[in-house]
């Protein structure tokens, strides 16, 4: 695989402007971007660059709003209504987290509840800014059904990715990001692009038979599916996150999404959950710290154990050049 170095400038410079060639307005496509060169920045690959083609042809498509104008308004004094107006996730949430963050500080738990958001990054990048706040935070996605249900050989649930985020005083916040699938799609399709072979126990081929190869089980290009992680335990977290992201938010499940999506290779409209807490009020002391900071000492304690989120705050100060795939940097220049 040729690779080329881009600096995060540059990183940055060639996602906007594959966005703003896609038609994106400019509020959007600076938001889109910046979210991009972070996980390029963090070293999380399948949610960087590698996603600009399908940010780009859902623009293009017209199912994502190019203008979109996400409104947020207060539906209690603890529950935050952003409808994304069918803009990407990170424009909803620069409108809406500010508002959640407040009703979290007051009241001690909010929630955004999010409609209509077209979400392709990681879910960090949001949960971990509530951490970086002082809150702790939840959150959760569905997609489209690539994942088959535990006992089931069809795809029903998305990867369903849940997110949680511990702040901590004077340090990076603890933060896990996970699909609930065995693996992110975007790493099956990495592994598929590069020629590589999966770890048995990550899915199925179109007959519903244990498979290793990537092509066969990415759900994009074939009737392949994805398996839950954990067996039936992961498949009910799967069927959690499907509830929590659709219709407790009045949006649909992925099965129910797909039917409504044109299939362009970006990803559908749905909800987002994200929970906001307040450790200060909900333990009663400015001092609930010590405790998780005990939990995290004895952690580390263990050679060779890393907390979740360790391995992005480390890449991140490295702010030097970052290696890239040389054929999706020319995918990317030439999709205008
Ligand atoms: P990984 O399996 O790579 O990692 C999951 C979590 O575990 C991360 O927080 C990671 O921390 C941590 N971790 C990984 N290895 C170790 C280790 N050896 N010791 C301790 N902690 C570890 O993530 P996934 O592949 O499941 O998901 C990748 C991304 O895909 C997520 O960001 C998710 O939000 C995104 N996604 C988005 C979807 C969408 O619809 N928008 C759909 C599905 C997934 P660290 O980051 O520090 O490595």
């Amino acid at each position: 695989m040729s690779t080329t170095q881009l600096t995060l400038d540059e990183i940055y410079n060639l996602a906007r402007t594959a966005l703003l060639n896609a038609g994106s307005n400019e509020e959007m496509a600076d938001i889109v971007a910046d979210t991009v060169t972070k996980a390029e920045r963090d070293g999380s690959h399948s949610h960087g660059l590698f996603r600009i083609p399908g940010y780009v042809a859902s623009l293009k498509s017209g199912k994502v709003n190019k203008n979109a104008d996400p409104k947020v308004e207060y539906i209690t004094p603890v529950l935050v209504r952003c409808d994304a107006d069918h803009g990407y996730a990170p424009l909803a949430h620069s409108r809406c987290l500010n508002m959640l963050t407040e009703a979290a500080k007051t009241y001690g738990i909010a929630m955004a509840q999010i409609t209509k958001s077209h979400h392709f990054a990681a879910l960090w990048p949001e949960t971990e800014a509530l951490a970086e706040k002082g809150l702790v935070a939840f959150s959760c996605v569905n997609y489209m059904p690539m994942v088959a249900p535990f006992g089931a050989k069809e795809k029903v649930y998305g990867s369903n990715p849940v997110a949680f985020a511990w702040p901590r005083e004077g340090k990076p916040p603890v933060v896990f990001d996970m699909a609930t699938a065995a693996m992110a799609m975007g790493d099956i399709q990495i592994a598929a692009r590069d020629g590589k072979e999966l770890a048995p126990g990550i899915g199925l081929d179109e007959k519903g038979n244990p498979t290793t190869d990537p092509a066969a089980i990415d759900p994009n290009t074939g009737d392949g599916m994805i398996l839950p992680f954990g067996g039936y335990k992961g498949s009910h977290i799967a069927m959690m996150v499907e509830l929590l992201s659709g219709p407790l938010l009045g949006e649909t499940v992925s099965f129910e999404t797909k039917k409504l999506d044109n299939n362009d290779g970006g990803p559908p409209a749905g909800g987002q959950f994200i929970l906001a807490m307040s450790p200060e009020l909900t333990s009663g002391t400015p001092d609930w710290g010590t405790g998780a900071d005990s939990l995290f000492a004895k952690l580390k304690s263990f050679e060779g154990l890393r907390l979740p989120g360790e391995r992005r705050h480390k890449n991140r100060l490295d702010t030097g050049p970052r290696t890239v795939n040389t054929t999706l940097i020319e995918t990317i220049k030439n999709l205008a």
